[in-house]
């Protein structure tokens, strides 16, 4: 079977993938295998050696990763150039705290000596998305890998150049054979790879319904998964606002990558005594944006990724409309690109509201008050994270305190830094990716106690 990489700008084909046989899958696992048994032993100061390399890799090569991104899901050079920076990032990152945030634990007991050790699990499975290619693996295997652990990636297949960059970022680094390697599998041979006994656990980033299947598929192996999944944030304008900074902020929170983000600003609550003031420098801005061919530096935004993206979008639009939504700019559609938007009025139990909208369409609603505006701001299934806009910390207490959302960002727009953790709650997923706590997901947390005990 054969899978096309399409470029969403032109809509030519750029290559075909032949997917990989159940053969090759079965040697591509032993390889895994049999190289962590070898990984899992090597000190900490040799796996940083490597992944440095690994940054260093991303550093040299970026123009060429960068453009490949752009080519494949048509997001812009400039953010295809820092996405790729930010990996090298992530790299350098673990490469220099992996071996501080694994460190044995000492625990006084009855015991001469106890501790707790982090060993590596083994092969970690990852089931990426395409809306962020390279990072969303990157924030994956560089801790995995600092840990000991091998990596199997199933990357979407709109983005399978990609894939196979990344496994040469690895390889030019100097990391053994097995112990990162992208497998063009179809969605459908992923359940197998799950049941397969060399593979320990299983990370996804992506929609709902994919990471149901593969987390229950997981739970039936019990093996250990982390989900992140979609979002709806809601970005939160307070009347103390500094409303120059608000706007500035809510235009990139929600249109960068065409707003096909998973922490992008969704949901803009406004409180009703400056709506009328943000709205009207929010749209001068959105407006103003240049959209076109992702190649160019001029442009801010380009085509959505994939056709389909650009037809539900435009559904979910056109539901929220014909339930009440007013259409301040945008809601137009040609090819793959989707313009931006701004639906005012809108409502729970409205599309726009209630589901997560993968494109650059922002949803207002109007809040009377600010305990309104944190009930509104939970009033949704997702749970990634919040914005809140207010010149009081004191003002913004309640949302850091009682928002359901795995992260809170005052006067500042939802983001992943490899030094914070990062995931959700609700229906946007579990476990942390990211910091100390993500490179803890892919552990096994051993206790050793060590006799003779005393008294
Ligand atoms: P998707 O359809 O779920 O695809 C993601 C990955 O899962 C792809 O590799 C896909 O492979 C695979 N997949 C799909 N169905 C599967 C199944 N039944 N079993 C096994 N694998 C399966 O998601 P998407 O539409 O590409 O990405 C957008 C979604 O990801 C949005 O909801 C977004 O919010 C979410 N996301 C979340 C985060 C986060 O950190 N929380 C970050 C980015 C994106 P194929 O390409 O072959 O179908």
């Amino acid at each position: 079977m054969k899978v096309n990489s399409i470029n969403p700008y032109t809509r030519k084909v750029l290559e075909e993938f032949e997917l990989i046989s159940g053969e090759e899958i079965a040697k591509k696992l032993d390889t895994a295998d049999e190289t962590f048994r070898q990984w899992r032993l090597i000190a900490f100061a040799e796996r940083s050696q490597k992944m440095l390399n690994a940054a260093a890799v991303l550093q040299e090569n970026k123009e060429k990763y960068a453009r490949n991104i752009t080519l494949e899901m048509g997001k812009t050079l400039k953010e295809s150039v820092a996405e790729v920076e930010k990996c090298a990032w992530a790299c350098e990152y673990y490469a220099n705290h992996a071996a501080s945030f694994l460190e044995d634990e000492a625990i006084g007991t009855d015991a001469s000596r106890s501790y707790v050790r982090y060993d590596p699990l083994g092969a970690v499975l990852a089931v990426m998305p395409w809306n962020f290619p390279f990072w969303q693996v990157f924030r994956f295997a560089a801790p995995a890998l600092m840990a000991g652990n091998v990596c199997l990636l199933k990357h979407a297949s709109n983005v399978f150049r990609c894939a196979l960059h990344i496994e040469e970022v690895f390889v030019k680094a100097g990391f053994p054979q097995g112990a990162f390697q992208s497998l063009l599998i179809d969605s459908d041979q992923v359940a197998d790879i799950i049941d397969h006994p060399i593979v320990k656990a299983v990370t996804l980033t992506g929609s709902e319904k994919a990471g149901a299947s593969v987390a229950s598929r997981a739970g039936k192996n019990i093996k250990k998964t982390v989900l992140e999944l979609g979002g709806s944030n809601a970005f939160v304008v307070l009347p103390d606002a500094d409303l120059e900074l608000a706007v500035e902020v809510g235009v990139q929170a929600r249109m960068r990558n065409a707003g096909q983000s998973c922490i992008a600003a969704k949901r803009f609550i406004l409180s009703s005594t400056i709506a009328d003031d943000f709205m009207k420098a929010f749209k001068e801005k959105v407006a103003a944006l240049k959209v076109g061919d992702p190649l160019d530096e001029t442009t801010d935004m380009g085509p959505l990724a994939k056709k389909d993206l650009a037809d539900d979008l435009e559904d979910q639009v056109n539901r929220s409309i014909e339930a009440g939504a007013k259409v301040v700019c945008g809601a137009k559609r040609k090819d793959n690109f989707y313009l931006p938007t701004i639906l005012a009025e809108v409502q729970p139990g409205m599309a726009a509201f209630d589901e997560e909208l993968f494109g650059p369409v922002a949803a207002i609603t109007i809040a009377g008050s600010d305990d309104e505006a944190l009930m509104l701001a939970n009033t949704s299934n997702f749970g990634l994270g919040i914005s809140v806009f207010s010149q009081s910390e004191a003002r913004a207490q309640p949302f850091i305190q009682l928002s359901d959302d795995g992260a809170v960002f005052i006067n500042g727009l939802v983001k992943s830094d490899p030094r914070l953790p990062f995931g959700g709650t609700k229906r946007s997923g579990y476990g942390r990716e990211l910091s100390s706590h993500g490179i803890r997901e892919f552990v096994n947390a051993k206790t050793v106690w060590i006799g003779p005990g005393q008294a």
